[in-house]
């Protein structure tokens, strides 16, 4: 076999893929984690996680994923620092591609994560990065006494635009609908944050902004209200987008089944997916937990069932 097989590869280094690599590289099957684009996944985007047990004070999350990943290197795991573009998953050995660099596994385990969801109108893009963002932990410093909105209805928007009053002078929660999809106990934070203002079926039509000198910068929002039409103009500095996430699948859309929403289908209390030897775990696969603690539980079963299916085949 060449220098670059191996028995078990993982993609994905968030909670579920250093999971399964502490477990695998302990089951002796010395697995490959391409850490990828964002090594450490959502959590290195996060300030405190209060809710992964056994930090009875807390942890930040990108100290927790450096503490996984030390984990799993003191077993032997192997980190790259690289992308997946490809996978051919039609034969066995699988083949996984970063670029012009080819690797091969018996067994390969998809932890990919998921993503931060955009409107996808023109303006967004125009100014993403200059006044517009999906991480308002990441960027929300750069709001100090400015005004923002938050785009969106759910646990995400209310805890973002939350946290943005640390910074902000004023935080708009803009939702297309009158009922929220978040959870009672964080709309009511918001709604007693003197900082927090909503508006209501509304959704944003267009970003505004400026280009001086090169410099670009967001100047306002124009608004549409759903129910009448009527076109409002909010000056604001920033825009954060909290509608949700979707899985990082499109690599796999060719060989795996995926569900209408595009979420690796795995067999139901397994980590199994439709191709045998190919196993998921964490958010890729499941859009009802969605916590790091469920993902790091799903991405050991996702090493033990890969371990299980590499002894029958005599491949471990
Ligand atoms: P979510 O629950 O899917 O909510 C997305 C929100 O964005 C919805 O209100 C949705 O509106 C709106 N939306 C979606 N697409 C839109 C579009 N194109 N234009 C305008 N609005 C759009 O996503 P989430 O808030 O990120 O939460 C995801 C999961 O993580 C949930 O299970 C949540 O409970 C959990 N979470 C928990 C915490 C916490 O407990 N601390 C914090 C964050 C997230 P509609 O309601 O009209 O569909």
């Amino acid at each position: 076999m060449n220098s670059n097989h191996r028995k078990v590869i993982i993609i994905g280094s968030g909670p579920a893929g250093f999971t399964a690599a502490i477990y695998a590289a302990r089951a002796n099957l010395s697995p490959l984690v391409f850490e990828g684009n964002q090594p450490g996944g959502q959590l290195t985007i996060t300030t405190e996680v209060e809710n992964f047990p056994g930090f009875e004070n807390g942890i930040m999350g990108p100290e927790l994923m450096d503490i996984m990943r030390k984990q799993a290197k003191r077993f032997g795991a192997e980190m790259i620092f690289k992308y997946v573009d490809k996978v051919d998953f039609s034969s066995r050995p699988f083949k996984i591609y970063s670029g012009k660099n080819e690797f091969t596994a018996d067994a390969v385990i998809i932890a990919t994560g998921a993503s931060a969801k955009f409107l996808g109108i023109p303006s967004e893009q125009e100014f993403m990065g200059h006044g517009v963002s999906a991480c308002a932990t990441c960027d929300g410093f750069f709001f100090k006494e400015k005004d923002v909105i938050v785009v969106g209805g759910g646990d995400s928007a209310m805890e973002e635009a939350t946290y943005l009053t640390k910074f902000a002078k004023k935080v708009t929660i803009v939702h297309r609908r009158d009922q929220f999809r978040a959870s009672a106990i964080m709309i009511e934070r918001a709604k007693k944050n003197p900082k927090i203002e909503f508006r209501l079926n509304e959704v944003v039509d267009e970003i505004l902004g400026k280009n001086e000198n090169g410099l670009k910068f967001v100047t306002g929002v124009k608004l549409r209200n759903v129910k009448t039409n009527q076109i409002t103009e909010l000056p604001v500095d920033g825009v954060f987008l909290a509608i949700g996430h979707k899985p990082n699948t499109e690599i796999f859309k060719d060989y795996l089944e995926l569900d209408e929403m595009g979420y690796i289908k795995v067999k139901p209390g397994r980590t199994h997916t439709s191709i045998e030897g190919v196993f998921a775990a964490g958010d890729v696969t499941d859009k009802v937990y969605r916590q790091a603690i469920t993902a790091a539980g799903m991405g050991c079963m996702a090493a033990i069932d890969a371990g299980r299916w590499l002894e029958e085949k005599e491949l471990d």
